[in-house]
């Protein structure tokens, strides 16, 4: 029976979104109507920040999280390994930990230099580290939504492009833009205190989180019009 627990690795969670929705996606969802699903959750996610329900955004980050995980997998991208690479314990930008990007006011990327073997192992892990290298006390909650929706708005230049050309080096900026998009997911989530890995294993504590079954056997009617 798949179950999401606290000591999941992204790679598991992509195992698990494959084995209890990988049936259902390739049956129902073409890439565009995946993205529009990430999209659609991360708005209503939004909308919890400035209604200051915290289980609203909650359930509907996690349910974004999970689409974008969905995406990940349709286009076979290892999102463990893309957050990575694009974040090396270190801010993408300006290469620092805790980042400095605001402070000196970079616009340029600096190419960092991936060391191996220090990559963070657990879902929980990767949180930690996103939260020191984008520390929640230098920002408002707002800030954090409005940078998540922007990454969001990233994500989908990127799919659209690669799907207009099908060329690596658009299907390369896929990859980074999601590793962008997790970083804000998760950086939103350290603004209000939410733990990922414990609220991922509360609702995938067997199955699908709504008809609890494995291949998931909700319609796609149900899909289309689940709010949370
Ligand atoms: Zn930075
Ligand atoms: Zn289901």
């Amino acid at each position: 029976m798949p179950s999401l627990n606290l000591k999941s690795t992204i790679l598991d969670h992509q195992d698990f979104v494959r084995q209890v929705y990988g049936l259902n996606n390739d049956r129902f969802f073409a890439t565009p109507d995946m993205l529009i699903q990430v999209q659609r959750f991360v708005m209503r996610g939004l909308k919890g920040i400035r209604q200051e329900d915290k289980k609203k955004t909650t359930l509907n980050l996690l349910i974004a999280l999970s689409w974008f995980i969905s995406l990940m997998n349709q286009l076979h991208i290892n999102v463990q390994e893309a957050a990575w690479n694009r974040f090396p314990g270190r801010c993408s930008c300006c290469g620092k930990c805790p980042c400095i990007c605001r402070k000196e006011k970079r616009k340029t990327r600096k190419r960092i230099i991936v060391k191996s073997g220090k990559a963070p192992r657990t879902i929980a892990g990767f949180q930690k580290m996103f939260s020191a290298i984008y520390p929640p006390e230098s920002r408002t909650k707002e800030q954090a939504g409005i940078h998540l929706g922007e990454e969001a708005g990233e994500l989908a230049e990127a799919v659209l492009a690669y799907r207009g050309n099908r060329e690596g080096q658009d299907f390369e900026s896929i990859a980074n833009e999601g590793a962008d998009f997790l970083s804000c997911l998760f950086g939103v989530c350290n603004s209000l205190g939410i733990d990922v890995a414990k609220e991922l294993a509360h609702l995938f504590s067997r199955n699908c989180h709504a008809c609890k079954k494995t291949p998931c056997e909700c319609t796609f009617s149900f899909i289309v019009q689940f709010r949370s």
